[in-house]
């Protein structure tokens, strides 16, 4: 049994310089207006209301931001990579993308994009693809699934469980489809202040993760924080 009184430097819900929470416990208490920035490593959940613009923006460049949105009315409804893609006929998300839940029902549609191209058919990085990728010593290391799973373990309001957890969308990531339909992960295309923004088309929550990945290209081997914007007026 433990009976240490040292404290865990991440055992409380982390907050802004000015004291501020980076995530709202209880989304009904979130302001319309939001700006935040997010380490590399570190999550963010928040609720983004039907027509509010929601802008991520790559601070340092080649960073990705490994997303999931849920309907803020039945968080059993969220994004489908699967109906995403079918929908528009083409695998890789920009301006003009409309993000399709479970259900076929649009959830946000992207409308600003200076990076080009983000990925939804790479998944995200797990413990266990951590082994499977690079190696069995790479299991410790953090990853999008476990700061999910932290995320949503912290902020409970938000009404989800690691059953929830399902496909993603890579923001500034690039994952090519080569011509025999293979897939590869390569150097980011995105660069410092790239951004990506998208409106709302009902009561989504939004669960981030900073991707804190250190073995492959994506992030260029070194992760970086990304800003995130919820307002009522796009800045695109
Ligand atoms: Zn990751």
């Amino acid at each position: 049994m433990c009976t240490s009184t040292l404290e865990h430097p991440h055992a409380h819900a982390p907050t802004t310089t000015d004291g501020a929470p980076l995530s709202y416990a209880d989304p009904a208490q979130q302001p319309r207006e939001l700006e935040r920035t997010i380490e590399a490593g570190d999550h963010f959940i928040g609720l983004v209301r039907a027509g509010q613009h929601l802008r991520i923006t790559d601070l340092h460049g080649n960073q990705a931001a490994d997303t999931l949105f849920f309907s803020a009315d039945d968080t059993a409804e969220r994004y489908s990579a699967m109906d995403t893609v079918r929908e528009q006929g083409k695998v890789y998300l920009t301006t003009g993308t409309v993000l399709y839940s479970t259900r076929g029902r649009a959830l946000l549609t992207i409308t600003g994009d200076t990076c080009g191209r983000h990925d939804t058919l790479g998944g995200a990085c797990s413990s266990e693809s951590n082994t499977v990728r690079y190696d069995l010593e790479k299991r410790h290391m953090h990853s999008c699934r476990d700061n999910w799973m932290l995320a949503i373990a912290r902020y409970p309001k938000y009404d989800l469980t690691k059953r929830d957890i399902g496909h993603n969308i890579n923001f500034f990531m690039n994952v090519p489809v080569t011509a025999d339909g293979g897939l590869s992960f390569e150097d980011g295309l995105s660069a410092p202040g790239k951004y990506v923004e998208m409106v709302a088309e009902r009561d989504v929550y939004v669960l981030l993760s900073n991707c804190p990945q250190l073995n492959n290209p994506c992030n260029g081997y070194d992760p970086t924080p990304v800003a995130i914007r919820i307002s009522d007026s796009p800045l695109s």
